[in-house]
């Protein structure tokens, strides 16, 4: 598979490590390439560093950041001398612009017997009309399990969401817009791939049980409190509600940055009454917000940063429309995730 997701940025597409990667990346004629890995691939990343210098012939510079998403791609200044990326575990994010010719490898994954995981959600007893949706190495699993479910009386449905996701049912921790599409017609989701980082996020996005299938290990995980999450999250908003000094955080990464609302939270925070002061970062280190006099934060940057490392922060860190909520400006239900568009 080579496709083209998005021709205004030089953006290729496979579903793997291999020969048409290397290939393409041949005709590209590079003269230096960076390859991003994330968390889960860094044992191997030395291996394929190797195995793309000898199959290209080009240099290979391998990103040590640590990478969390397609959002946080290696910049111009942190590679200057790669005329070409390749980013290893993510699909790209079509309407973010990449500072040079991206190769994206999905490491789509292809186990899972769409028979055994249907008979699995029916034993489950989960409800009929349901929606599918699924981390980008499970996507191919969309198209055989819902015919699977079809067949056993299942009304699934997945949806497209918008332009920060390259495919329908795909899920990305900061937008689940193709799930918020189908919603209103679907008493549930299932969640197709490994860990709790999607389901959480969708359950934060949906008001719907979020059932999550690990399709190698064949496992169906029960529903996570969707009530806690949010009281959790609304407990945290109590707390910084009486915040005089604001501190709001801005990532320069290409994907996370959020300038226009920043300046947008600001203004309402003046005018509030509040003092709030722009803080900009690369990536977000705990200790960099330490000794400030700033009595709470809000995160314009990755929206998990509040919901999934609050607990690394000695002040409250809100997102953006939990702000709004401490400042009276929303209602505290119902709750709203913070969608990066
Ligand atoms: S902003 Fe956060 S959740 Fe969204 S793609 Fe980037 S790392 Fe993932």
């Amino acid at each position: 598979m080579v496709e083209a997701t998005h021709p205004a940025h030089d953006t290729w597409v496979f579903p793997e490590v291999g020969e048409a990667l290397f290939e393409a990346l041949r005709q590209a004629r590079p003269a230096r390439i960076v390859l991003q890995v994330p968390a889960g691939l860094i044992r191997n990343a030395t291996d394929l560093v190797d195995r793309i210098r000898t199959a290209v012939g080009a240099p290979v510079v391998l990103g040590a950041r640590a990478c969390f998403g397609a959002c946080d791609f290696p910049s111009h200044d942190e590679a200057p001398r790669a005329d070409v990326a390749v980013v290893l575990g993510h699909a790209p994010i079509p309407n973010v612009p990449l500072p040079r010719p991206t190769y994206f490898v999905e490491m789509r994954e292809t186990g899972g017997d769409p028979s055994r995981l249907a008979d699995l959600v029916v034993d489950g007893r989960l409800p009929s009309r349901l929606g599918l949706v699924a981390s980008v190495q499970h996507l191919d699993l969309i198209p055989p399990l819902s015919a699977e479910l079809g067949r056993r009386g299942f009304d699934v449905r997945v949806g497209r969401g918008d332009r920060r996701l390259a495919y329908a049912g795909q899920a990305l921790g900061c937008n689940y817009t193709g799930a918020e599409a189908v919603e209103s017609v679907v008493d549930g989701f299932l969640f197709l791939g490994t860990g709790m980082f999607h389901p959480i996020g969708l359950a934060f996005a949906v008001d719907r049980p979020v059932w999550s299938l690990d399709p190698l290990q064949g496992t169906l995980e029960a529903p996570i409190d969707r009530g806690a999450l949010i009281r959790r999250r609304q407990l945290t908003v109590a707390l910084a509600r009486d915040a005089r000094r604001w501190g709001i955080l801005v990532s320069s990464f290409g994907g996370q940055n959020r300038s226009p609302t920043a300046l947008a939270l600001q203004e309402r925070a003046r005018a509030r009454g509040r003092e709030a002061e722009i803080l900009i970062f690369d990536r977000l280190d705990p200790r960099d917000l330490e000794g400030r006099a700033l009595d709470a934060y809000v995160n314009t940057a990755c929206p998990r940063i509040a919901l999934d490392d609050s607990g690394n922060y000695s002040k409250p860190v809100l997102t953006p429309p939990e702000f709004l909520m401490a400042l009276g400006e929303l209602p505290l239900e119902p709750y709203r995730f913070d969608t990066y568009h």
